[in-house]
C-alpha cells in the first residue's frame, strides 16, 4: 500500500516585546528565577491584565506578511487547565475570534515549483511558565519568569507533505518572523518552537487519518527526524493491523523516537469563554495603515529585486536574502563593488567562514567595506580570484586590509606580459613530451601547463594572459 503524509503545524513565536503580554514585567531571557514575577504574572486574586499595544503591532504585520486578513476586532479567551506553572488556572489566548486568520506562505521545493501552504489563523497568547527538575532533590520547581510571555501561535492548514516541506515551511516562518524583527528567533531559549500533526492516509483516500501531536520540537533537524519517525510509526501500525490513536507525544531526541504523553484533550476540556477582564481588540484601517507603513520589505521582494537590480541568479539569492543581515550586507558590498563578484563572496567564501566560526554575519571579521575593497582588487586585476581567498583568509585572521596583505605578502598579480612570457618559454621548454601531446589534440594538457605556469609564478600570474599566451605558442 502507497501511503501519503499529512502534517499541518502550530509554530509558537515568542514575540521580541520588553515586556510581558499584560503587565510590565519583563521579558529578558536568563534572570533568576522568579525575579521577573510581578503580582499579575502570579495569578494573584483581583490583579488586572493590561495588554501590550506592541503585540497587536507585530500581530498585524505578521498578518499582512503573510496575506492573511487582519481582524478588525478579535477576543481573548479563557484556556482552562491546571498545571503547576500556571498560577491562575487558566492561560489566557484567543479563541473563536483570532487576531489573524486565512493567510499562506509560498515554499520553493527542491524541483523548482512552488508549492502553497495555507495558514489557518495566527492567534496571541500568553506563555506558561517553566518547571525545574534538575538539581532539586526529588522536587519539582518552578520558574514564572517566562510566564505571561507573548507568544503569536500560527497555525497551518494540513496542506504539508512530507518532514522536508514541514521544514521547509518552518523555515520560512522563521524568516519572516525575523525579518519583521517580531521575534528574535532563538530556538536554543524556545523563543521560536512548533508542535507538529501528523497523520497518514493510503494514496486516494479523501478522508485524512487519524493524527498524532508531536509537542515543543525546538530545532529544524528534530521538526524533520520527529516527523520522519512518527510517519514510519504511523505506517507500520496500521500495516500490521492497528489503528492510530489521537494522542499527544513527546519526540527523546537521545533515542530519537516519538512517545506517548497524554491522550489529546478536546476543545471542549478547556471550557474556553471571552475573558471577562479584556476588551476586545478593535483594529481601524488607519491603524493597520500605520502599522503598514512601518513594515520593511520582505525577503521574497527581496529575492526578485536583487535578481532584477543586480542580476543576479535565483539560486544566489536564496542566501543572500536568507535573513535581514545578510541582504543588508550584501548591498553594502555591492554598493562599492561589482555586484556578482559581492554575491559570490558574500554567499561562498565569507558564508563559509562564518559557518565554521560559528558566528552571525552581524559578529563577522570581515565588514563590508573591507571586503568591497578586497572585490575591488579583483576587478581591477591587482590579484586573481584564487590569490583573494588567500588574503580574505589572512584579512579574516586580522592580519589588516586587502592592500596591507597583497604588499606585505607580495601577492601582487604579475601582469606584465614580457615577464609572464619568460616563464611560459621555460614551461614549454622543459616539458617537450607534454607539448607533443598538446599538439597532436589533446587540449586537456593545456591544464597541466597553467598549473606549471601558476606554481613558477606562486599563482600570481595573471591568469587570463597565462591562457592566452600559453594556447598562442603551443600552437608553434
Ligand atoms: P487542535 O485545536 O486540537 O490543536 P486543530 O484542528 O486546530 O486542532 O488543528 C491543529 C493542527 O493540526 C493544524 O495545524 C491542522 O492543520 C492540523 N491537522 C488537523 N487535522 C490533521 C490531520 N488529520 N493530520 C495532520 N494534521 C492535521
Ligand atoms: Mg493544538
Amino acid at each position: 500500500m502507497q501511503w501519503e503524509v499529512v502534517i499541518g503545524l502550530e509554530v509558537h513565536a515568542q514575540l521580541a516585546t520588553e515586556s510581558k503580554i499584560f503587565c510590565g514585567a519583563s521579558t529578558a531571557y536568563g534572570a533568576a528565577p522568579n525575579t521577573q514575577a510581578d503580582l499579575v504574572t502570579l495569578g494573584y486574586p483581583g490583579v488586572l491584565p493590561v495588554l501590550n499595544k506592541d503585540v497587536v503591532v507585530m500581530a498585524a504585520k505578521f498578518g499582512m506578511a503573510v496575506d492573511a486578513t487582519v481582524a478588525p476586532r478579535s477576543v481573548f479567551a479563557r484556556k482552562n487547565y491546571f498545571y503547576p506553572d500556571l498560577p491562575k488556572g487558566y492561560q489566557i489566548s484567543q479563541y473563536e475570534l483570532p487576531i489573524v486568520e486565512h493567510g499562506h506562505i509560498d515554499l520553493t521545493l527542491d524541483d523548482g515549483s512552488v508549492k502553497r501552504v495555507g495558514i489557518t489563523r495566527a492567534h496571541l497568547e500568553e506563555d506558561a511558565g517553566k518547571s525545574l527538575h534538575e538539581n532539586m532533590a526529588g522536587k519539582t520547581g518552578i520558574d514564572l519568569n517566562r510566564a505571561g510571555t507573548p507568544l503569536l501561535e500560527i497555525v497551518s492548514e494540513p496542506d504539508i507533505r512530507s518532514a522536508k516541506e514541514a521544514v521547509n515551511y518552518m523555515r520560512r516562518i522563521h524568516q519572516i518572523v525575523r525579518y519583521l524583527g517580531i521575534s528574535d528567533g532563538n530556538m536554543q531559549e524556545g523563543s521560536f518552537r512548533c508542535d507538529a500533526n501528523v497523520s497518514v492516509r493510503p494514496v486516494g483516500q479523501a478522508e485524512f487519518g487519524t493524527r498524532a501531536e508531536i509537542k515543543n520540537l525546538n530545532s529544524f533537524r528534530f521538526v524533520e527526524k520527529a516527523i520522519d519517525f512518527e510517519v514510519e510509526r504511523q505506517i507500520d501500525l496500521l500495516e500490521d493491523g492497528g489503528e492510530v490513536v489521537q494522542e499527544t507525544r513527546l519526540y527523546d531526541s537521545d533515542k530519537d523516537e516519538t512517545r506517548s504523553m497524554r491522550s489529546k484533550e478536546e476543545a471542549n476540556d478547556y471550557r474556553y469563554f471571552p475573558d471577562p477582564d479584556l476588551l476586545p481588540v478593535e483594529i481601524s484601517p488607519e491603524f493597520l495603515e500605520q502599522v503598514k507603513a512601518g513594515m520593511p520589505e520582505l525577503p521574497q521582494a527581496k529575492a526578485t529585486r536583487f535578481i532584477e537590480q543586480y542580476g543576479l541568479k535565483a539560486a544566489d539569492v536564496e542566501v543572500l536574502t536568507s535573513s535581514r543581515a545578510t541582504a543588508d550586507f550584501f548591498e553594502a558590498v555591492a554598493d562599492k563593488a561589482d555586484a556578482r563578484l559581492a554575491a559570490n563572496w558574500v554567499a561562498g567564501e565569507l558564508g563559509g567562514a562564518l559557518n565554521k566560526d560559528a558566528i552571525e554575519i552581524t559578529e563577522s571579521r570581515v565588514d563590508a567595506d573591507a571586503l568591497a575593497l578586497l572585490i575591488n582588487r579583483i576587478s581591477d586585476n591587482t590579484i586573481s580570484g584564487k590569490i583573494a581567498k588567500e588574503v580574505f583568509a589572512a584579512m579574516w585572521a586580522g592580519e589588516g586590509s586587502a592592500d596591507d596583505i597583497i604588499e606585505a605578502k607580495g601577492l601582487k598579480q604579475i601582469t606584465d606580459t614580457g615577464a609572464i612570457e619568460a616563464v611560459v618559454d621555460e614551461v614549454i621548454a622543459n616539458n617537450p613530451e607534454q607539448v607533443q601531446q598538446f599538439r597532436e589534440g589533446k587540449d586537456k594538457v593545456l591544464g597541466f601547463f597553467v598549473g606549471q605556469v601558476m606554481k613558477a609564478t606562486q599563482g600570481k600570474a595573471n591568469p587570463g594572459q597565462v591562457n592566452q599566451l600559453l594556447r598562442d605558442k603551443l600552437k608553434g
